[in-house]
């Protein structure tokens, strides 16, 4: 069969490149030894999950850990599943981590390796396909989708594999004539790989993740080009990621299956197999069993959760080290100011298998970090989520920056030798401060005491209060209205004989915490009361006085 002539016909674009000049556009990187290229390869669907960040967090970390360089390109060949805007969306996304590309679409770098959008590269893989062709390392099929799946069924009746392969790769042998005689009756076709391989055949293989692997050698027909001429994921992979000089390539472990096709692609091409790095799963634990999250049932599994629901960034990320690298989290308890990006990260110490996701996990690890910041930082990053996610209310929070700064110092222990824990995530610390501004003061006035006794604490204690008293003499005053009605000053006193007294010290105090915060559990009520102002503390405990019953 004269295979050029195939080529051309079934490839008959006459502005191609003579596939040697790839090797010159894009020649391999000029980088130190050891340097890594990693790559985060997203469809654009507009679907960012947490599993890429977990891929890209190992990317970032491997390439700028070992002076290399990480690289965004859109796979987007799927037209159909292209969402506007979601090239966008994951840069923004990430970029809220703290995880930056180098180089890629929509960056502004050299860019040396462009385009790297798949469907602007289409020209390179016709070029490639074209040479396979003319080598008879390729050929058209011309089988139907019924035609398919007729296949499909019966090696399923037979339990065999399924696919184009061996027998069943009906048209690997058409003739000359058959060919021809189907291209001019317009019959669609696609382009398959005439795969070389024997499934007999195992070879040992190294994932810098998963360790020492057995692969089978691939048997199957794969499509290389579909038939609208757009590559499919393998064979874009093998060309993009030998063209845009990929050292190692980390991809979820679902793409495991696929490495025998292509590692055989690579092999036809010439080209050399880049290293590869296959990240378990995310599981979470659902009834006692484990199971992978899911798009459909785990909102957690979406990126723009963690972002709405304003856990602090660097947690997420540490978090995520914490399940990518075992070691992570003892170095990080030994360095809780260093940040996570002078950690030694290594792909070798990645888990091989399922990684547990555990939300509790992440709220512990958030409310560390939130506490190890400023009352400053804190207000900046509470300021940051209220602009993208907050109400009108939320916003106008940050109008009065040193009354805030006040109440974040006051409510995260700043200057205390234990920081307070309170804030676990943006959106609940915003409403954790809810009762230090009027709008959304909303108090729960359930006392523990019959209203006559509220009553009479809350008016006695008006009268005491002055706003200049420090702590000591403020809790004096409260020990005095308890006295005076019939509660012990101590709470030692109380416990030596309690059918003495309504109560202790402390229930006066939670009275007087309930009218001022709305309920019973807050910071340190004299320093509250002072940062309210004595018009404000008084005004609430009146107003709780007149609303028990
Ligand atoms: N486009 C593929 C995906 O989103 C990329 C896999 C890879 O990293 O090679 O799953």
């Amino acid at each position: 069969m004269d295979l050029k002539k195939l080529a051309c016909s079934l490839i008959p674009d006459g502005d191609l490149l003579p596939t040697e000049e790839y090797e010159k556009i894009y020649p391999p990187r000029d980088l130190k030894k050891g340097a890594e290229v990693t790559r985060l390869a997203p469809s654009p669907t507009g679907f960012i999950h947490l599993g890429n960040l977990y891929s890209a967090l190992a990317d970032e970390r491997t390439a700028h850990t070992t002076g290399g360089v990480f690289y965004l390109r859109i796979e987007d060949t799927d037209e159909k599943r292209k969402v506007d805007g979601a090239v966008e969306s994951v840069i923004r996304s990430l970029d809220y981590f703290g995880i930056k590309f180098d180089e890629g679409a929509e960056m502004d770098a050299p860019n040396l390796y462009a385009p790297y959008y798949q469907r602007q590269r289409a020209k390179i893989y016709r070029a490639f396909a074209k040479k396979l062709i003319e080598e008879g390392l390729a050929y058209p099929c011309f089988c139907t989708e019924e035609e398919l799946e007729k296949v499909r069924e019966e090696q399923n009746a037979q339990k065999l594999v399924t696919g184009y392969y061996g027998v069943y790769a009906k048209c690997r042998n058409l003739t000359e004539e058959q060919i021809y005689k189907n291209l001019s009756e317009g019959k669609p076709f696609v382009i398959r790989l005439k795969s070389q391989g024997d499934v007999n055949i195992k070879h040992a293989f190294r994932d810098e993740i998963k360790g020492e692997i057995t692969v089978t050698e691939n048997d199957q027909d794969v499509v290389i080009l579909k038939s609208d001429g757009i590559p499919t994921y393998h064979f874009a992979h093998a060309i993009d990621d030998h063209f845009m000089r990929t050292t190692l390539v980390i991809r979820g472990e679902e793409w495991l299956s696929s490495l025998p096709v292509h590692l055989e692609l690579f092999k036809v091409l010439g080209f050399q197999t880049p290293r590869y790095g296959h990240t378990p799963s995310l599981l979470k634990m659902d009834g006692g069993t484990k199971r992978k999250l899911s798009k459909r049932k785990d909102p957690e599994l979406s990126l723009d959760y963690y972002r709405k629901a304003g856990y602090y960034p660097d947690a997420v990320i540490k978090y995520l080290l914490t399940i990518l690298n075992s070691n992570f989290e003892e170095w990080s308890l030994k360095n809780p100011q260093k940040s996570w990006r002078e950690f030694g990260f290594r792909v070798d110490k990645m888990g091989k298998s399922g990684a547990l996701f555990d939300l509790d996990k992440l709220s512990d690890i958030s409310k560390n970090e939130i506490a190890l910041l400023t009352p400053e930082e804190v207000c900046a990053f509470l300021k940051g989520w209220a602009e993208e996610f907050g109400s009108p209310s939320d916003r106008r929070r940050f109008d009065d920056q040193t009354y805030i700064i006040k109440v974040l110092a006051l409510v995260t222990g700043f200057g205390l030798k234990k920081r307070r824990k309170d804030i676990e995530r943006a959106e609940q610390g915003i409403r954790l401060i809810d009762y230090f501004f009027d709008d959304t003061f909303t108090p729960d006035y359930s006392f523990r005491q019959p209203a006559e006794t509220v009553r009479e604490i809350l008016g006695s204690f008006a009268r005491k209060y002055d706003p200049a008293d420090d702590n000591q003499t403020w809790f004096e005053k409260v020990k005095e209205v308890a006295r005076a009605l019939g509660f012990a000053a101590e709470t030692s006193e109380y416990k030596q004989n309690p059918s003495a007294y309504k109560g202790s010290v402390s229930d006066v105090a939670e009275v007087l915490r309930i009218a001022i915060t709305g309920s019973p559990n807050s910071p340190d009520l004299c320093s509250i009361m002072k940062i309210l102002g004595k018009e404000r503390s008084l005004t609430r405990l009146a107003a709780a006085a007149q609303a028990v019953k």
